[in-house]
């Protein structure tokens, strides 16, 4: 990962920013964090003690609406990550045309080192420390790395306890019987799963001819993997934080989710009730899965794995990001020299922020959707901000990302300027 992820993130803002021409002022605005809160989290652990974790939450930038995003449990959150990742969620709350801002939280914890009760109390913690900063009119929580609809429903819980009223709208990504929305569950992968199809027309790719390596098994990964593989998709390549495994026949992604349930490893089983068989495949390192000859390339894990350092030897045609950040901004060109199309975080894992949405209007209009509805309105928005976005790059002669960030800029420009600018004050 680059020094500085948010550097990084901003370097890229104001360079796409300035080659498509957007008043230096409105890029300025893009360049300062609204309000950033860092609070010390006191947790009782199981054995009595008591442990100090930091919990961060920081609301980017709220001209297009409140700002949303999740939060992040992880030992290598840090400031800088999160101001990184708030600033994405500005961008892809732009790009899907959401009326929302961005923002994002961490704490700087490891999870799998904390008891469910642990949890609990930390996550209540959190909402403890924040409920003053966060609120369904300024900024809405939601899951990300590490975190989970149960997560979700405790926080949303505190927040209610210490307000005194119903306020699910605080948070999105709960359980559905806590006011959850159908669909949000696989919401980021099928976010993803129909840009690939979109991409799938436009390139004419046959599903069953195409490959696809997928880093990352949690959430947006296991999900995006999944559909893709209903769809025909051959899913050669899946890796977790541990390792990864390939089968140049493919996988089926269900037995290897289900093992990974069960075991917590990555193993390429297949049960049939009880009896269970492993079947032929290669271990390989999560940096070899990166590199390998596949059609689809899916990092679906942390930031910065494709650096400039292994951009030349990515072999995949095709990179859809489902993590945020996957690939730093100096490796750009090297991808786009070789060719490689890729389809954006801001826009590929969009799916996810964009059923949050619905959750957040049925919990204010206080009526459910089905599942049918989110599905139809999901893929209406996924299919006509990805036909503009290529239709902005082909016509500009930019890269999807390029384009992405310029429709997203743009859109915040145009709400920056009606409240009047330099010109405007000058005129
Ligand atoms: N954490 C997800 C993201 O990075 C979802 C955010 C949300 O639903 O607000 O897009």
């Amino acid at each position: 990962m680059s020094e500085n992820v948010f550097e990084d993130a901003f370097n890229r803002v104001k360079s796409i920013g300035k080659s498509a021409k957007v008043s230096p002022e409105i890029i300025d605005g893009l360049m300062h964090p609204k309000a950033i809160m860092t609070a010390s989290l006191p947790v009782r652990m199981d054995d009595g003690s008591t442990k100090y974790f930091t919990g961060i939450r920081c609301q980017y930038n709220n001209v297009l609406g409140p700002t949303k995003g999740g939060i992040r449990y992880h030992p290598d959150v840090t400031l800088e990550e999160v101001q990184a990742l708030a600033l994405w969620m500005t961008i892809k709350c732009a790009v899907v045309g959401l009326p929302y801002g961005g923002g994002k939280g961490g704490i700087i914890v490891d999870p799998k080192e904390l008891s469910p009760m642990e949890l609990e109390r930390l996550s209540r913690a959190y909402v403890r420390a924040m409920a003053d900063f966060i609120g369904p009119q300024n900024d809405i929580p939601a899951p990300d790395v590490y975190t989970n609809a149960r997560i979700m429903g405790w926080m949303a819980d505190e927040f209610e306890a210490i307000k005194r009223v119903k306020a699910p709208g605080v948070i999105t990504g709960k359980p559905v019987r806590l006011g959850g929305s159908l669909g949000r569950d696989d919401a980021t992968g099928r976010g993803a799963y129909l840009c690939i199809l979109e991409l799938a027309k436009k390139q004419k790719l046959a599903p069953e001819k195409t490959t696809v390596a997928i880093q990352g098994f949690g959430n947006g990964g296991y999900h995006v993997a999944r559909l893709l593989q209903n769809e025909g998709y051959k899913i050669v390549a899946i890796s977790d934080s541990k390792g990864a495994i390939y089968r140049k026949a493919g996988f089926d992604v269900d037995s290897i989710y289900k093992e990974k349930q069960k075991s917590k490893e990555l193993k390429a089983v297949y049960c049939d009730h009880s009896v269970c068989e492993l079947v032929e495949h290669e271990t390989i390192s999560n940096s070899e899965l990166l590199e390998l000859d596949v059609d689809i390339l899916i990092p679906a894990a942390l930031e910065g794995v494709i650096t400039k350092e292994n951009a030349k030897n990515i072999q995949a045609k095709y990179i859809v990001e489902v993590a945020n950040g996957p690939v730093e901004s100096d490796a750009d060109q090297i991808l786009d020299d070789k060719g490689i199309i890729i389809i954006p975080d801001v826009l590929a894992n969009a799916g996810g922020v964009t059923v949050s949405y619905f959750e957040w209007a049925q919990n204010r209009q206080g009526f459910a959707w089905t599942l049918e509805k989110v599905h139809e309105r999901l893929g209406h928005i996924m299919r006509s901000a990805f036909d503009d976005v290529w239709n902005l790059a082909e016509k500009e002669k930019r890269s999807l990302r390029d384009a992405a960030y310029t429709r997203a800029i743009r859109r915040i420009g145009e709400a920056i300027e009606a409240h009047g600018t330099r010109d405007y004050f000058n005129s």
